[in-house]
């Protein structure tokens, strides 16, 4: 075991790889931490795996030289508005327009930010322009038509 974070990483790949290799049905995640910070990380282990699927998954680029845009505050204000979705949905928050649409072409929806402004997607394909300020609005819109 281990704090939350060591804890985390220890048990993802010591449990990920019985996982992987399709060994054992019960799963049990202990931290040194709050038990109430135990179930979540049991839980994205077997989201990763493909196992469990609950919710919507997020994927986010980690950023590079043609990034425009400051998207760490964009990533995780989609995360924390996404918290209590239920749609088994893949949203994607990518950093340029460039690449981003095409990195991120397996996911239903998502956004490539660029300067001033972002591109709203759908597996890939282009829906519509977004100003700067709203594309946590508009993506969590089209989220909520889907
Ligand atoms: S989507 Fe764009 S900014 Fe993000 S890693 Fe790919 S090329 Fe870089």
């Amino acid at each position: 075991a281990g704090t939350v974070r060591a804890g985390t990483i220890k048990s993802a790949v010591g449990l990920g790889v019985l996982l992987a290799e399709g060994i054992g049905d019960t799963l049990r995640v202990s931290l040194t931490a709050d038990p109430v910070e135990e179930p979540p990380v049991a839980w994205g282990i077997l989201e990763c795996l493909g196992i469990r699927r609950r919710g919507p998954e997020l994927v986010s680029c980690p950023t590079c030289g043609r990034t425009q845009v400051d998207l760490i505050p964009i990533a995780q204000e989609v995360e924390r508005r996404l918290a209590g979705c239920t749609k088994p949905i893949s949203v994607a928050v990518m950093g340029c327009v460039v690449n981003g649409p095409g990195e991120a072409s397996d996911a239903d929806v998502g956004v490539a930010c660029g300067r001033g402004s972002a591109l709203l997607f759908k597996h890939g394909k282009p829906v519509r322009k977004v100003a700067e300020d709203e594309i946590v609005d508009a993506l969590m819109q089209e989220i909520n038509n889907m």
